[in-house]
């Protein structure tokens, strides 16, 4: 008998942990679960041409990503009254939350700027933001996030730096602002992403309704925090129909008044508006897609965004450049090869209107792998 058919006890273990340290009641903010994506979505976005996740993450980018998870949430929330927003800490507000909320206050006081915008308006600022917002998490949760009840159980990751770390030392020459993840964790939070994702989203929304008793209405609330529809991808749609002759990304069709702009790698997957991200579509052809991967023909077409020497990779990053929209091609090349090497042998792809095809596993290994 085969042994690949059971279980790999080793990934079901790890998640089982993981889902108790988000029940774990001893946190005060809900910092735990936007570390927790955050290193989800580095693994991810570290993930090598020939598809090994990262044996770390620099402290600098999980402050930047976890900006980017709570950059929709620091906008006031229409469930509450006034322009309040949404507390994310057990008594007061969680100071990363005010942080981004003062920087907003000053810099993009327009609730609907893309934080790429924002980043391009006020670029100083903005890297003073993070720097504030990396000690915040070299400071606390990155040491306290792997505590169970009085336990300290580094199952995901290793800390580079001594616990009780003050800020000075941390500009030290060899000071290490990296977590270093523990054994397979990085492989398994890349393989297992796509559970743990949602069930991180749904914790850290109960965790805010608890937070927030005076709400009025919490309908919408899941979307208001992770949502795609959250920044307008009006700007886009133009140029990318343009850049694809006015047809459809996936079926070719002519695209009429109602093209819509759709994620090539699924919102619910990896949550970005990167430029080399989206696509133009039919809308039936979007909705049809949903959240699938899409199918290898697909990917290939997809690819020459990211050659930097071709017309249209130029043609996005100067789109980008002029629209201060966010363009990261290297981190989005490596989210798709961090999806499309681990797919399973019986993933379905996408590959039109109600039409699945089994993945060309060679195939996508010849055209991602390096
Ligand atoms: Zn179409």
């Amino acid at each position: 008998m085969s042994r690949g058919a059971e279980p790999d006890r080793g990934a079901i273990e790890f998640a089982e942990r993981l889902i108790a340290l988000l029940d774990e009641g001893a946190y005060t903010a809900t910092y735990k679960f936007a570390v927790l994506l955050a290193l989800l979505d580095s693994c991810l976005e570290g993930t090598s041409a020939a598809g090994a996740p990262p044996d770390s993450v620099a402290t600098a980018d999980l402050a930047r990503r976890v900006t980017e998870l709570y950059w929709p949430q620091t906008n006031p929330y229409a469930g509450l009254s006034g322009t309040a927003i949404l507390r994310q800490n057990s008594s007061g507000q969680a100071e990363i939350i005010r942080d981004i909320r003062r920087f907003r206050e000053r810099n993009a006081p327009d609730p609907s700027t893309p934080l790429a915008e924002a980043r391009a308006k006020a670029p100083l600022q903005f890297a003073h933001l993070l720097e504030t917002v990396e000690w915040k998490l070299i400071e606390m949760p990155l040491p306290r996030l792997q505590v169970m009840g009085r336990v300290h159980d580094p199952f995901i990751y290793r800390i580079g730096w001594d616990a009780h770390v003050k800020r000075p030392q941390t500009r030290v020459a060899g000071f290490d602002a990296r977590v270093h993840f523990v054994g397979k964790a990085a492989e398994y939070l890349v393989q297992l992403g796509g559970l743990l994702r949602p069930l991180i989203e749904t914790k850290w929304a109960n965790r805010i309704l608890r937070f927030n008793r005076q709400m009025v209405s919490d309908a919408g609330l899941p979307e208001f925090l992770f949502g795609a529809e959250r920044v307008s991808l009006g700007a886009v749609r133009p140029v990318l129909r343009e850049l694809q002759g006015d047809r459809c990304f996936y079926c070719g069709g002519g695209l009429r008044s109602a093209a819509e702009v759709d994620h090539f790698v699924p919102w619910a997957r990896w949550p970005d508006n990167g430029i080399e991200n989206l696509v133009a579509s039919h809308p039936g052809c979007n909705n049809s897609k949903r959240d699938f991967f899409a199918a290898t023909r697909h990917l290939e077409a997809w690819l020459p965004r990211f050659d930097q020497t071709s017309g249209l990779g130029r043609n996005l990053r100067d789109t980008a450049g002029a629209l201060d929209w966010d363009t990261h091609p290297a981190r989005t090349l490596s989210v798709a090869r961090a999806f499309y090497l681990h797919l399973p042998g019986t993933a379905k792809l996408w590959l039109s209107r109600d039409a699945f095809e089994n993945a060309d596993r060679p195939r996508i290994v010849a055209l991602l792998a390096s």
